[in-house]
């Protein structure tokens, strides 16, 4: 076989060329239904305060904090989304609700456990106070939770459900956050058939494009499904073509290697800038990357191994990334974990190896103070997507002769949930 002609780029490096290549999308506004996992672009100052008003924390009694605990008619009801239209003097007191606005007068509130309802007395309520309160007990002031012209969240948030909330809380219904990225994938390979269809002899079913397609959608991407191109030249270059015109990020697997017909590596460089072609890890050795600016902006291409867990791996070490920082991540990074090997793994000695583990909680490592043990997912097969069955990381094992032994501290990159 002969040398490949590109060099043997490290996965940093190739790292820090791919993010390099890739700038955040061009802010949009959406609605907040919409927004789930989405990355502002802008800071979100609350107008309002929130409270808006002094608000009651307790079901209980609007008082007169100095009249102390004794017996008193009861001159109103204040209730949740009413402003009383009472107030409350020395010697009165008013019922009230949890939220309802505190009504004038009243400067503390007694829960309704420290009280006693009395038989009514000329057709007025009474009640008993046992407890002596404070000013400003049991009431929220103005502002408490979020005071007017506080930033409640800044530029780069990711928004979870809690953001989403604090978003409704101060108003703002439409937001201005960083697109999701578009990813077009397309499988290459004369063997391959969809899920759906009969297998002739020789043929295998697709399972990058699910797998792929499922990536993208867990990472907040969209998907543009190109098919199954065949390994023709021709086929090949009418799908990345559909793909480039519509979708920011193209992803095909297959056709990469050394094979006479591996035509993706040729058409990319017909196509567009080929910045690697070579990788230094295991597995994913053949993973391409290639630019091409279309209507003025910057596509990227990657070529990634056909074989089903080269291709996933490759796809979370470089194409995640690279998704995350167009989605406006500031870290586009995976999340790093420290991992205690259960068993003893070899090394290889040429290339780091991304080892596919499942990490599990144990509170017994290090001493007692707890860690996550990494379970080797078996054989580790570039054709065996078992490998990748219940993995929630990627074990970084260094280039290196020999074995680390069980009880070696790896450090892992998180692939589990990634939103
Ligand atoms: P290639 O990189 O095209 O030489 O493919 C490497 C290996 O991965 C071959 O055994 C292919 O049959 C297999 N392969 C390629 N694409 C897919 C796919 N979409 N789904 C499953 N296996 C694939
Ligand atoms: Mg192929």
């Amino acid at each position: 076989m002969s040398e490949s002609s590109y060099a043997m780029v490290a996965v940093d490096e190739a790292q820090t060329i791919v993010l390099g290549q890739t700038q955040p999308l061009t802010p949009q506004a959406v609605k907040l239904a919409d927004a789930l996992g989405m990355v502002l672009a802008e800071p979100v100052v609350a107008r309002d305060p929130l409270p808006p008003f002094p608000a009651s924390v307790k079901d209980g009694y609007a008082v007169v904090a100095a009249d102390g605990p004794g017996e008193y008619r009861v001159v109103g009801e204040a209730t949740a989304g009413r402003v009383a239209a009472f107030t409350v003097t020395p010697g009165a007191v008013a019922y009230i609700t949890t939220g309802a606005p505190v009504p004038a007068g009243a400067d503390a509130v007694v829960m309704v456990e420290e009280t006693e309802r009395l038989p009514d007395m000329d057709g007025e309520a009474r009640v008993r106070i046992r407890q002596q309160v404070r000013p400003g007990d049991d009431i929220r002031p103005l502002g408490v939770d979020v005071a007017a012209g506080e930033t409640v969240l800044e530029a780069g948030a990711q928004l979870g459900p809690a953001e989403i909330g604090l978003l409704a809380t101060v108003g703002a219904a439409e937001v201005r956050v960083h697109p999701r990225p578009r990813a077009a994938l397309l499988s290459t390979g004369d063997e391959l058939v969809e899920a759906d269809e009969p297998l002739a002899p020789g043929q295998i079913r697709d399972s990058n494009r699910p797998t792929l397609a499922a990536a993208v959608t867990a990472l907040g991407g969209v998907v543009v499904d190109l098919g199954i191109g065949r390994d023709v030249k021709a086929d090949l270059e009418e799908r990345i073509h559909r793909g480039l015109a519509t979708a920011d990020v193209l992803v095909t697997t297959g056709g990469v290697s050394m094979g006479d017909l591996d035509l993706i590596k040729p058409l990319l460089e017909e196509r567009g800038k080929v910045h690697f072609g070579r990788i230094r890890m295991k597995p994913g050795k053949p993973l391409t990357f290639a630019t091409v600016e279309v209507d003025g902006r910057n596509r990227l291409l990657f070529g990634l191994p056909g074989n089903p867990v080269s291709g996933l791996v490759t796809f979370y070490l470089f194409v995640a990334p690279a998704l995350r920082k167009l989605a406006g991540h500031r870290d586009p990074h995976l999340p790093r974990i420290q991992a205690v090997l259960a068993q003893p793994l070899r090394l290889d000695a040429y290339r780091p190896e991304y080892h596919r583990a499942t990490l599990v909680w144990d509170a017994n490592l290090h001493g007692g103070k707890g860690g996550y043990l990494a379970r080797s997912t078996g054989s580790q097969a570039s054709s065996r997507l078992l490998s990748m069955r219940t993995a929630n990381a990627l074990l970084e094992l260094p280039q290196a002769e020999g074995e680390l032994p069980a009880g070696a501290v790896v450090s892992a990159l998180w692939i589990g949930e990634m939103l």
